[in-house]
């Protein structure tokens, strides 16, 4: 296959990195297309165990050019901060192997904190925002009020248009804040340290990307999160403030041309959710902590405990028609090992009646799961590599979910390693 995307079927966390890792050894280059240092994508190699945040999870094979695309939001200091640390791993990262759009849009210093700025005024009724400023960076970029990377090579008319954007944002910041101004010493720092750190890697990936697909190169597409924060298609407000979906990597990457030939749907084999927002199958109390502690549900960004619950086979069926997946990655098989009983939401009872479609947002709130159980299988799968080792009620239940929601299951991931992986092609 030559161009591929790995999405996210559910809301975010559903083990991309992992898969990207993996399938990368068949792609020529990788491509993150939406998305800031807001999550984290797990990655565990002979390298070591890395979240990434910004990079592109292809970093860690030779030959793999990694690119930030131009739907990005790049934030110079967390991107540096995340390079050091991977090379300081021993990962040689040179503008060979990663390299940055000069059309994406820089998250500028005051970005972060009005993020934490505005979930403070909200209080009780915050979002759950990662405190990333990537809400307001995509507002900025919408409203045309950032700069793009490729501006850090005209210095003259970047500080030009960074004082503009200056006055502008330093009257929300105080008037509608109250906090205090960022000043034009502060930028000039910024550009210095951060900014001067990643510009080698800036260049025309749009033009490098058109090459590479005159060449025949394969091309990989990674997403961050999942359908559900999907900013149009998601549980709008609870959504992320860009596409995640595949239809929006060729618009986020720079190769608008590209026809993805594959769209790979990460989903887990239970449900997390991060923050706010409604969660239909939320578990609570000890069977909730049993499952978190299971399946270490814990934020890679933040440290937050995930919300936890079953497999929902709605929102599952909804997010592999919103992303047009033509297979599906089922990972964190084992983690439901310790279960006698499985739990599996199959519908939805909205108004009295049940449904198996995907309500409207504000309709949310009322469904209800309908759960249906499983016998478990009770021990160890994770050294399984083909799908006859599994125990047959562990099929079952890989078979039951592949029918629901009509989508073939062609990897069943059984632990976080590179090749915990069994392939049914
Ligand atoms: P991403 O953002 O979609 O890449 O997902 P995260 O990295 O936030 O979360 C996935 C977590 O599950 C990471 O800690 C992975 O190492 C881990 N993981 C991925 N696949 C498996 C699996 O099949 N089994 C187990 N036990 N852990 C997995």
């Amino acid at each position: 296959m030559s161009n591929c995307a790995i999405v996210g079927i559910n809301w975010g966390d559903e083990g991309k990195g992992r898969m990207v890792d993996l399938l990368t050894e068949d792609y020529d280059v990788v491509v993150r297309y939406q998305g800031g240092g807001n999550a984290g994508h797990t990655v565990i190699n002979e390298f070591g165990k890395f979240a990434l945040h910004l990079l592109p999870s292809g970093i860690f094979r030779n030959g793999v050019v990694n690119i930030l695309g131009n739907g990005v939001a790049l934030d110079p200091e967390n991107l540096w901060t995340e390079m050091r640390d991977v090379m300081e791993k021993g990962v040689a990262l040179t503008p060979d192997i990663l390299k940055i759009s000069d059309r994406a849009s820089l998250l500028l210093p005051w970005h972060r904190e009005q993020d934490v700025l505005e979930e403070a005024r909200l209080a009780d009724k915050k979002y759950g925002s990662t405190k990333q400023g990537i809400a307001p960076f995509y507002s900025d970029k919408y409203q045309k009020k950032t700069v793009l990377a490729g501006e850090l090579f005209y210095p003259e008319e970047l500080k030009t248009h960074l004082a503009d954007l200056l006055e502008w944002k330093n009257l929300t910041l105080t008037k509608v804040y109250g906090a205090a101004p960022f000043t034009m010493e502060m930028l000039d720092r910024w550009i210095a340290d951060a900014c001067e750190k990643i510009k080698p890697y800036i260049c025309d990936t749009g033009e490098f990307l058109k090459q590479a697909q005159k060449d025949g190169k394969r091309i990989l597409f990674e997403a961050q999160l999942g359908s559900l924060r999907d900013l149009d298609y998601g549980i709008y407000p609870y959504t992320t403030s860009s596409n995640t979906t595949a239809a929006y990597a060729p618009i986020g990457a720079g190769l608008p041309s590209a026809k993805l030939d594959n769209v790979v749907g990460v989903v887990k084999a239970y449900s997390t959710c991060v923050g706010e927002g409604p969660f239909v199958c939320e578990m609570f109390g000890e069977e909730a902590e049993a499952l978190r502690k299971a399946g270490f549900e814990y934020g890679a960004k933040t440290g937050r405990p995930r919300r936890v619950g079953p497999i929902d086979l709605v929102a599952t069926r909804y997010g592999v028609e919103v992303q047009a997946a033509t297979e599906i990655a089922l990972t964190k098989l084992d983690v439901l090992c310790y279960m006698e009983k499985i739990p599996v939401c199959t519908k939805y009872i909205l108004n009295g009646k049940e449904t198996d479609r995907f309500p409207f947002p504000s309709a949310l709130k009322q469904a209800k799961p309908v759960i249906k159980y499983f016998d478990g299988w009770q021990c160890d799968i994770s050294a399984a590599r083909t799908w006859e080792e599994l125990p047959r009620a562990a099929r079952e239940y890989v078979s039951f979910i592949e029918k629901e929601i009509g989508c073939k299951i062609t990897y069943v991931s059984v632990g976080p390693e590179r090749d915990s992986i069994i392939i049914r092609k």
